[in-house]
Formats: structure tokens, sequence, C-alpha cells
């Protein structure tokens, strides 16, 4: 049941993520910000390219799909609300969708918030799940398109994982969000913590994803709705909901 998994990093601060199921030998590219890192990392792993699983629209997740199918031949998955702005799909897909991965199991999420056609992959077999720019790594992504109330029920859905769930996500952001929850709790155990194993994870020129959930839960302001010390922090009444506490967040971190 053993995914192996491969970080890619892209352009200045993306993440292409490649994964193989050992099983069947299938393999899948989630997202392309560049061909080139990821036909180099292809070439490295020995692997034969059969799926490129795209999560939103934007340049940077998909400037190198042609080149990527064009040298493989992979098939490409994608949202069916966004098919019209995503490269040519093979597989459109919804919310529900369990479209075949070998011996793995794949469940697709509508993830709005970032942009409203955005989805992520959850792989149950394997504990990962593929977040693209809606879950990120101590943070999650602006919102360009969809409201705060949308990307708070895409989180949700994410926060229901098993705690050892993997997350990964399109960007290495983590310092830059760290500093930003760190602004509203420069005390708080737990984020000082993360911020130094960040820091030299950094330091060493290592990428600081793949995260557990269980760190997320613990530590990212837009997970921790119900905290009250986290609204206390964003100057909310502490019985303040937590969708209230998620948009006070990104509206300041939209700010910071
Ligand atoms: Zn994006
Ligand atoms: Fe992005």
């Amino acid at each position: 049941m053993a995914v192996e998994l491969i970080t890619i990093p892209c352009r200045a601060d993306n993440y292409a993520w490649l994964l193989s199921d050992s099983a069947s030998g299938l393999a899948a590219l989630v997202d392309v910000p560049d061909a080139a890192p990821v036909l180099e990392a292809l070439e490295a792993s020995g692997w034969t390219l059969d799926y490129i699983w795209l999560t939103h629209h934007h340049d940077d997740h998909i400037a190198g799909v042609a080149e990527v199918v064009a040298a493989t031949g992979a098939k490409v998955w994608g949202a069916a609300a966004d098919a019209h702005r995503l490269p040519p799909l093979d597989l459109a897909l919804t919310e529900g969708a369990a479209p075949d991965f070998g011996a793995q199991a794949v469940q697709v999420f509508d993830v709005p918030g970032h942009t409203v056609g955005h989805i992520a992959y959850y792989l149950p077999g394997a504990g990962m799940a593929f977040t693209g720019d809606s879950l990120m790594s101590w943070g999650c992504g602006r919102l360009f398109e969809g409201t705060p109330a949308q990307m708070f029920g895409s989180l949700a859905k994410f926060a229901a994982l098993p705690p050892e769930t993997v997350i990964c996500s399109g960007h290495e952001y983590t310092l830059s969000n760290g500093r930003f929850a760190l602004s509203l709790e420069p005390d708080h155990p737990d984020l000082l913590a993360r911020m130094a194993a960040a820091e030299m994870a950094r330091a060493q020129g290592h990428p600081t994803l793949p995260v557990d959930l269980a760190t997320e839960l613990a530590t990212n302001p837009f997970l921790r709705g119900s905290d009250p010390a986290l609204a206390r922090a964003l100057g909310l009444a502490e019985g303040a909901d937590a969708l209230a506490v998620f948009t006070a967040a990104r509206a300041a971190k939209d700010r910071f």
C-alpha cells in the first residue's frame, strides 16, 4: 500500500509533487509550475508518468503541462468546473469523484476560496492530501475568487482528516506565514517551536514541506478559529464564532 513521494522545487517558491504507487507502478504529478525541473526529477526517479493532477488554474500550477504531456503522454486530471480555463483535461473531476489510481483510492474534494474551481486530492490509504493553494503550510491561499465562508468550508474538510495526514501544498511560504502567526501570538510555544524548526530547515536549504495535519491543527491560525486565545489576539470577543475568527485572520494576513 506504499506510495513514494518526491518534492520538486520549481520557480522561486512553488512545489510540484511526484508520487508513485508501488503496487501498480503508476505515477502521478500534482501541478506543473515548470516542465524542466519536473522532467529532471522524473528521469532521476526512473518512473513513467501516467497522470498529471491539477489543483487550480493559476499559471504557476499549470505552465509546464503542455511540455510534460508532450514528453510523457500523461493523462491530465482537473476540475470540471474550471475545464474552460485549464489545459485540455482527459478526466474532468467533481467532488466525490473516486478516479482510478492503481491500488490507491483517490478522493476529490472541492475546496473553493483561492479560486472557485480549486480541487484537492486525498489518498486515504497513503494518508496524503494534495492541497494546492487551499490549505498551505502554516497558512491558506489568498482569496482571489471565493469568499471567506467558502475557504473556511474548504479548510474544514482537511481539518476532519486523520491528524497524521501528510499535507502537500503548492508553495514554500512557511516562514512568511509563520511570521504572521507569531505576530498574533508571539509567546505561543508551539508557534515558536515550529518557527525554529522551519528556520533551521530553510537555512540548510531543505523544504519545510510536506507537513503533518496535526502540526497545522496546532499552529495554523486559519484552522484555529475556535481557539479563544486567537479570537482575543484578533481583537474579537472570546465567544466569536470560528468563521468570524477565520475572516478576521484572513483580513489581517492580507494587510500584514
Ligand atoms: Zn494559485
Ligand atoms: Fe500558486
